[in-house]
């Protein structure tokens, strides 16, 4: 069974077609029972209301399908970038990736962006260039397009037939076939290669067999000797080369059409990775308190249970739908499990797949696959689960820093409550989504990546959960570091009921390299003479510390880009308690921090900009006003992409000058790029 899995995702820029073939494949593998229209707002995976008035899709659901024999399970994956967490927790647990591109705008900035992560996780993709129908569509220009910007071998496993509106299906160039779809027919039509096209497809097959034979050796030694190469050798070879990400094979496609897309869901099934045909996941194994070890975990439904929440949705009826994406073991329905993160046990009260319109109950899921729990209470997302004899952690995800507050209080004191719990609930599902209260107003402000993430949150609060609120006017989010290195010796005491409380350390503070986040470092002596500092000690001392990186220097910011070591303790038996030595440290920390050049740091941002050709100049000036730099400009077919770096302060309310200045056809897209210390600060 393992072997006829697939682990999935469809990933693309805004736009290039990805709800659209996500439909039309569901329709094709027999699940989904009538073709939703992205246009007529009824697509079936983009199930919240809001995220079709928007046209976007925000959350990322898994859905199970099946083709040939085969179970595909489809990870959503966000198009839009301000939504990249939630983009990097689906490719987390994906084995494979289908890139979409549009056949007339080919590489979109986003395009690159997820590339980039998809490297990063080391995920095999197929391409499939959409859109053939459209006035412009050029497969060759994208294909080379494709090679160019994304820096990897390309193979047409296709070329098109017809042009634009006239598109009507592809040759395939293993079998040397067309294939043909009728208008208004689902039926695939299949023909030998008509004598006008038998050159051009000689000519991109043999292309592709020289892509090929830089990756594979049989190939390049049957080409050499001029033997003949059986079409299953290419479809192995391929496999193989398209699992190491050696080559992205390339087909093509107007999914709205329905041309193009049985082939695909062929590539998936052919070409793409299952579950045990990728490295096995790196874990680490917990030895003592901060000691882990990194271990690989093959993936084997006969091994120790273990898995990963990448997904939180909460229902109304049923409460929290945990995605779990299962590595190890068997995960079965009904009984207890560990929440190996939170180290808290809880259980699987249920197990569903979810199709794309029902869910189906399960008795187990079993290593490799995904699904969902049903009866967790405590689980976050990016939360490992297993068994309690076994600590064994997943790799912790990585998450871009939250750039943007805004202040939310409800219209009725109230229901204030309500509104705490709701916001605990959607950080739960979000962990880029962040709460805190301001200590001086008691105020609560909520963090995000960006003015549209906060204003879905908002809208979801007033829509799904029927609350009222008032929301400040967003505010950026700025970082506190140290420019200079310093040390500071604390002491502590305190009498409380007649005993004392007392502590003193030193701590040495420097700035890390930009980017780096902060470190803690211990590296005091622990033994004196016969004495051992406990460790419940120790933890104090990095609670103190990971308390102040929250809290601040001067401006109540959090602290980034800092080292704090530990370079001396003080330490009596009778007097020393965890509470003097966490107030100790953080203490000192504050104090060592506040004579070390304090500064602040705003976050840049990454623009990325398209317009037609007519508006470029303005909207290139509208973002130097704002104090931005253009980094590059490129021109499309029907549109100019510009990059750009600017402060976030500057950016607020941008898509309104942005709209008014291109009559609403120019679009962007605003990314965390980095710190950066704020002039004058
Ligand atoms: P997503 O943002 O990547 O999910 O893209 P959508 O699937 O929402 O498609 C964006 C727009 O492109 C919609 O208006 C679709 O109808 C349109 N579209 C999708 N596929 C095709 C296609 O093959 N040809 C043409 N001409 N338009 C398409
Ligand atoms: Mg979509």
């Amino acid at each position: 069974m393992l072997k006829r899995m697939r682990n999935i995702g469809i990933m693309a820029h805004i736009d290039a077609g990805k709800t659209t073939t996500t439909e039309r494949i569901l329709y094709y593998t027999g699940k989904s029972h009538r073709i939703g229209e992205v246009d007529d707002g009824e697509a079936i995976m983009d199930w919240m209301v809001q995220e079709q008035q928007r046209g976007i899709t925000i959350q990322s659901a898994a859905t199970t399908t099946y083709w040939k024999d085969h179970q595909i399970n489809i990870i959503d994956t966000p198009g839009h970038v301000d939504f990249t967490a939630e983009v990097e927790r689906s490719l987390r647990v994906l084995d494979g990736a289908v890139a979409i591109f549009d056949a007339v705008r080919g590489v979109e900035p986003q395009t690159e962006t997820v590339w980039k992560q998809a490297c990063r996780y080391h995920v095999p993709c197929v391409g499939y260039i959409n859109k053939m129908d459209r006035t412009g569509a050029d497969f060759f220009y994208v294909a080379d397009d494709v090679k160019n910007k994304l820096k990897i071998t390309t193979a047409a496993l296709q070329i098109p037939i017809g042009k634009e509106s006239n598109f009507a299906g592809v040759i395939d160039l293993i079998e040397m076939k067309e294939i043909r779809w009728k208008s208004n027919s689902d039926e695939m039509e299949v023909s030998p290669i008509a004598p006008e096209r038998e050159e051009i497809a000689l000519k991109w097959r043999d292309k592709l067999i020289d892509s090929l034979s830089g990756v594979s050796e049989i190939i390049t030694d049957k080409y050499l000797a001029s033997e003949e190469i059986e079409n299953s050798l290419i479809y192995a070879e391929l496999r193989k080369a398209v699992i190491n990400r050696d080559i992205l094979p390339l087909f093509a496609g107007a999914s709205r059409r329905n041309i193009g897309v049985q082939p695909l869901i062929d590539a998936i099934v052919s070409y793409l990775p299952a579950p045990d045909e990728i490295p096995p996941a790196s874990a680490l194994l917990q030895k003592k308190h901060d000691e882990f070890e990194e271990i690989s975990v093959p993936c084997d439904p006969k091994g120790q249970l273990l898995g990963i929440v990448f997904k939180i949705q909460n229902e109304r009826e049923a409460g929290s739908l945990c995605y779990v994406r299962i590595y190890s073991g068997i995960l079965k329905s009904g009984i207890g499990l560990y929440n190996i993160t939170k180290k808290k046990k809880e259980r699987a009260n249920r197990i569903l797949r979810m199709h794309s319109n029902k869910s189906e109950p399960l008795d187990s899921l079993l290593a490799g696959d995904i699904g969902v729990i049903i009866g967790m209470k405590l689980a976050q997302t990016g939360d490992t689960i297993g068994s309690e004899n076994w600590p064994v952690l997943l790799e912790k995800m990585q998450f871009p820093e939250p750039v943007i507050s805004v202040s939310i209080e409800p219209k009725t004191t109230s229901e204030l409550d309500k509104l705490k719990d709701v916001l605990a609930l959607l950080s739960k599902e979000d962990p880029t989504f962040t709460i805190r209260e301001n200590n001086e107003t008691g105020q609560l402000v909520i963090s995000g990546m960006g003015e549209l993430h906060l204003d879905v949150l908002v809208t979801r609060i007033l829509t799904e959960y029927k609350l009222s609120v008032k929301v400040g006017n967003p505010q950026v989010t700025y970082r506190e570091s140290i420019s200079a290195a310093n040390e500071y010796t604390g002491t502590f005491s305190r009498v409380i009921a007649g005993k004392e409380n007392a502590a003193a350390l030193t701590i040495r503070v420097e700035p890390a390299k930009r980017g780096q986040g902060n470190n803690y470092v211990m590296a005091a002596k622990t033994q004196t003479g016969r004495n051992e500092i406990p460790a419940e000690i120790l933890q104090a001392i990095e609670r103190g510390i990971s308390g102040s990186f929250a809290s601040g220097i001067v401006m109540g910011y959090p602290c980034i880009d800092i080292t704090a070591t530990v370079t001396n303790i003080e330490y009596s038996e009778t007097t020393a308690t965890d509470f003097a030595y966490q107030a100790c440290a953080s203490m000192a920390f504050d104090e060592a921090c506040r004579l070390a050049s304090p500064v602040l740091l705003e976050p840049i941002m990454a623009v990325d900009l398209f317009c037609p050709h007519e508006f470029v100049g303005e909207v290139m000036s509208l973002v130097t006003q704002r104090g931005g730099q253009i980094l590059s400009m490129n021109s499309k077919v029907d549109i100019d992409e510009v990059k750009a770096q600017a402060p976030m302060e500057k950016m607020f309310g941008f898509i309104n000058s942005l709209r008014s200045v291109s009559q609403g056809r120019a679009g962007f897209s605003l990314v965390f790029s980095h710190f950066e210390k704020k002039p004058g600060k």
